[in-house]
């Protein structure tokens, strides 16, 4: 037996997180959401395998950490290194260092100066620049796997992986409303959401007029016992109503604290919520944000951070399937019958 040396401790690391573009995108809509964006750009060309872009109005950065944050294991959002603490999606520092070992990285970037910063990565090599942009950022990722075979060839067709990378923005822009988020796949755009921090609006744009009409929003509240004390959660997004049904669950999605996961538990409470409303084969389209105390959340469960560890678990999916049965008891469910839009 022999201990892995630190390269390839990296490297494995790195596969686990970028696994296939949709992996990266994630990584990128994360960055551009805890750099406080109004508005988020994912433009990506077949299905992310050639090209993707990600461009964000959020902070930027200076040059000094621009150049830095290329690298493993930097980050600037644990201040005093306490992980318990942590409210922002990313905390690692890993997921741009990563996507530069398995592809070419082109950081553009201003914190709101007169100049911008241009950091390209590439082979191991990273240059430098001055250029020009207003504050924001932009990450382009193209040549991704090119030096990992075996994950090239794994990729689906770009179809598939767009239609990845589609699922993945979608649950960021019904879960994040008040961000502006477009996605375009090969020039033509997918969707665009407004911004306007309603629900509602979101789902307009991500879905059609049908599950925009015949679906009601929701802003509850409830106290869940949880060790000594008690903790407020809060869950707050759309139903459709029962008249409108997939054969996947894929359209419940969940964020807890603002981060979409897939956490089987959390649908299977919305799916109660729903009860007998629903044809026993189907799954309702819903979007829920659930927000709990930062203490009762634990990120750091999974690589990828799509599970997250959540304390009392049992309390906060009963609070989520009677908010949920609540807010379709008090529904008209009929409304879209009697009324024309
Ligand atoms: P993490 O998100 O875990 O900190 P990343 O590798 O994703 O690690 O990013 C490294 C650092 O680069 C971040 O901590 C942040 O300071 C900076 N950064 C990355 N993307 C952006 C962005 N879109 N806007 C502003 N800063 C960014
Ligand atoms: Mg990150």
């Amino acid at each position: 037996m022999r201990r892995l040396d630190r390269e390839t401790v990296d490297r494995i690391a790195a596969g686990e997180v970028v696994t296939r573009p949709a992996r990266v995108v994630v990584e990128l809509v994360e960055n551009a959401l805890d750099a406080g964006a109004e508005r988020i750009e994912v433009e990506v060309t077949a299905g992310g395998t050639e090209r993707i872009r990600v461009v964000d109005d959020g902070r930027g950065m200076r040059r000094a950490d621009a150049e830095r944050a290329v690298e493993r294991h930097t980050t600037t959002k644990l201040p005093d290194g306490d992980l318990r603490a942590v409210e922002t999606l990313g905390f690692r520092g890993e997921a741009l260092a990563s996507i530069a070992d398995v592809a070419t990285l082109t950081l553009t970037t201003n914190d709101g100066g007169p100049r911008a910063t241009r950091v390209r990565a590439a082979d191991g090599d990273v240059t430098v620049e001055a250029t020009g942009r207003g504050q924001g950022t932009t990450v382009e990722v193209t040549d991704l796997f090119h030096n990992r075979p075996a994950r090239r060839e794994s990729m689906a067709a770009p179809a598939t992986e767009f239609e990845r990378i589609s699922d993945r923005v979608a649950a960021y822009a019904l879960l994040r409303p008040e961000v502006a988020v477009t996605l375009t796949h090969d020039g033509r755009r997918t969707f665009a959401t407004p911004g306007s921090g309603s629900f509602a609006d979101a789902a307009l744009a991500v879905y059609d007029r049908e599950v925009a009409r015949e679906s009601t929003t929701l802003d509850a509240g409830a106290s869940v016992p949880m060790g000594d004390g008690e903790a407020s959660v809060g869950i707050r997004g759309l139903l459709a109503y029962p008249s409108i049904t997939r054969a996947s669950a894929d359209h419940v999605r969940v964020a807890v604290n603002g981060r979409p996961v897939a956490m089987p538990g959390l649908r299977r409470a919305i799916a109660r919520g729903y009860g007998s409303l629903l044809p026993g084969d189907r799954h309702p389209v819903a979007a829920l944000s659930v927000s709990l105390p930062a203490r009762a959340v634990d990120p750091n469960v999974h690589p990828t951070k799509e599970r997250v560890a959540i304390r009392a678990a049992d309390a906060v999916e009963g609070a989520v399937e009677d908010a949920v049965a609540d807010a379709l008891s008090t529904a008209d469910l009929r409304r879209s019958a009697d009324v024309a839009m």
